[in-house]
């Protein structure tokens, strides 16, 4: 069999497995909040997507009924990120933040 039959072979498909186990433990999926000043905080970390699609939308029902419309929507982010802003990064406003 020649290798050039397979471009794609199993090397590549075993890496890609394990970069995708390394991000679901290191990363979480966490619903951001944007408001009108400019500084966002993320809430309802979940470690599975549609979980955290579900989250969401109950976010998004939550702030529907009252005055306050921040800009939300699912992001990644990292476990060390999360508690970062839960704690010292209050207010953030960072551009690069996910
Ligand atoms: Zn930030």
């Amino acid at each position: 069999m020649d290798a050039g039959d397979f471009p794609l072979g199993r090397p590549g498909t075993l890496d890609a497995s394990k970069g995708k186990t390394v991000l679901r433990r290191n990363a979480l999926w966490a619903v951001r909040l944007e408001w009108p000043a400019g500084d966002h905080e993320f809430g309802c970390p979940r470690s599975d997507e549609a979980a955290a699609l579900r989250e969401l939308d109950r976010v998004r029902s939550y702030w529907a009924r009252g005055p306050m419309r921040p800009r939300l929507s699912l992001v990644r982010i990292s476990h060390h990120d999360f508690e970062l802003h839960a704690k010292a990064r209050r207010g953030c406003k960072a551009p690069d933040c996910p």
